[in-house]
């Protein structure tokens, strides 16, 4: 971009010099994700560090035609963030405006500026004793605004339910420039429509989040883990449903894990103990935790009994150490890692009623093994929330575009039991890019109305993450 380019001058003369990026290779980690996709060059990136800066250059591109994507953390799964390949777009990361602005103890609340990460979040609360339950592999650098803009789930959704239930406040800079406030610590507020509702889960397409008031909640004092080898997902669910009631409500994570994944897990760190004598078809990493005096041990122990006795489990550790409980869910994080590994696969993020999980489970892979006898099914998941990772390794002799195109026929299939089931394609991850036609295609004609109507009213020159969620020209 050249210096005398209005816009450059514009963003120089309000962000200052530290404010603005145009260097190809200064731009370069903005145009990759975290599973290594890839965007085109954007006209420039621009870090404001104010909640003003941000509306102010929305202000700017409102009057000027200029279309944007906002960035938090970059670890998105469904390709919202990269910059646009064909029309050229202005990115807005939000990494330097990263203050926790205020704790209120007694309140159970903090607030906080939209570029935090997430763990610097959780760490400021667990300083004042209390705790921030969203809790997700990416926590490391995917930041507060990404995780409001993609209605994040993750690990303890059980308990403590999405980022829309986390939320108390919200700040929004509105595609013409307008920032609107609505930042009350309230835990209780029933006056008119719930306007920030609107823009949790809305992937920046309705303005970019630059501030919000999250709940928070007392400290756990107590947490035990335990991994339990499980004969099918059948006893996985009976086991489910056992643990939500002799647990007394305490149960804040139940993951299916299928024993592919554990291998997935090995193959990524070799390092990694297997937890259990022999290979089990299907584990649970559960986890349990209680703020006040509470025999976790006791209920787990009693959960192994009942469960045994009931053929829905052959074997399980409690692991005895917060070293131990930390090896147990570093499976889980090795297991993502073993599968980025292993190249082009399908990753889905279905959700389905939790009863419905057994059935749909052995429909879909009866479906896709019918389809591809040499593809891998390998289904994890926060089964505690009906929501499965049904994902899918393809033959390893294929070239990739034969892989491409089997994991999209593949999908597709999936797609069609999930909608079956009366279920959603997508339970955490958003729609982004990635799932746009699926997404389109499952919208009944009221729902695509209301939609297009409330993104031309709050973006009417379409200018806000053009061609995410809904298609660029119904802006
Ligand atoms: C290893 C790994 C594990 C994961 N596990 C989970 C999981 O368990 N549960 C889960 O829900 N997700 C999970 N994710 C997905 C991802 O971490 C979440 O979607 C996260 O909320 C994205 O945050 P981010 O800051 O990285 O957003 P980005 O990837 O930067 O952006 C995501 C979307 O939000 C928009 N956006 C970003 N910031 C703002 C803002 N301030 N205002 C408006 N729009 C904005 C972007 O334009 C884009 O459309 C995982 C990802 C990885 C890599």
């Amino acid at each position: 971009m050249s210096p005398h380019d209005p816009l450059l001058q514009f963003l120089v003369q309000t962000l200052g010099n530290k404010g603005v990026l145009t260097e190809t290779s200064d731009m370069e980690r903005y145009l990759v994700d975290w599973a290594g996709a890839r965007g085109g060059l954007p006209l420039a990136v621009a870090r404001p560090d104010t909640p003003q800066q941000v509306a102010d250059v929305l202000g700017y591109c409102h009057r000027h035609d200029i279309p944007v994507v906002p960035q938090g953390g970059g670890s998105g799964l469904v390709e919202g963030a990269l910059p646009d390949s064909h029309v050229p777009e202005l990115v807005i990361s939000l990494e330097r405006l990263n203050r926790v602005r205020s704790i209120d103890p007694l309140n159970f609340s903090m607030n906080v500026d939209a570029g935090c990460v997430l763990q610097t979040v959780k760490e400021a609360a667990e300083a004042q004793d209390l705790t921030f339950p969203l809790s997700l592999g990416a926590q490391g650098s995917c930041q507060i605004g990404g995780n409001i803009a993609t209605n994040a789930g993750g690990l303890n959704v059980l308990r403590y339910g999405m980022m829309r239930q986390l939320v108390l406040g919200i700040e929004v800079a509105l595609p013409d420039g307008r920032l609107l406030t609505d930042m009350k610590a309230l835990h209780k507020n029933n006056t008119g429509y719930d306007l920030k509702q609107l823009f949790i889960g809305a992937e920046g397409t309705l303005g970019i989040v630059t501030g919000a008031v999250l709940k928070l909640y007392p400290r756990p004092q107590v947490t035990r883990t335990a991994l339990i080898g499980c004969p099918s997902v059948e006893g996985v669910l009976g086991l489910y449903a056992q643990a939500r009631r002799h647990c007394c409500d305490l149960l804040t994570a139940f993951e299916l894990i299928p024993r592919a994944c554990l291998e997935l897990a090995f193959e990524a760190d070799a390092t990694l103990p297997d937890p259990l004598d022999g290979a089990h078809p299907v584990y649970v990493l559960m986890e349990v935790a209680a703020s006040g005096p509470a025999d976790l041990d006791a209920m787990i122990e009693a959960l192994f009994e009942r469960g045994m006795e009931d053929g829905l489990l052959d074997d399980g550790v409690l692991a005895s150490s917060e070293t131990q409980a930390a090896q147990l869910w570093q499976l889980r994080e090795a297991m993502l890692e073993g599968q980025q590994r292993r190249g082009e696969h399908l990753r889905t993020d279905v959700s389905l009623p939790i009863s419905q999980l057994p059935a749909f489970h052995a429909q879909a892979e009866a479906a896709v093994l019918e389809s591809s006898p040499e593809s891998q099914v390998i289904a994890y998941g926060h089964v505690g929330d009906g929501n499965l990772h049904f994902n899918i390794l393809p033959p390893g002799h294929l070239d990739d575009d034969a892989k491409r195109s089997l994991l999209h026929e593949l999908e597709e299939q999936i797609f069609t039991i999930v909608g079956e089931y009366n279920g959603s394609i997508s339970a955490e991850h958003g729609i982004g890019r990635v799932k746009q036609p699926p997404f389109l295609e499952s919208l009944s004609a009221p729902e695509h109305d209301i939609m297009r109507g409330l993104k031309r009213l709050l973006d009417p020159r379409g200018l806000m993450c053009p061609g995410r969620i809904l298609p660029r020209t119904q802006g």
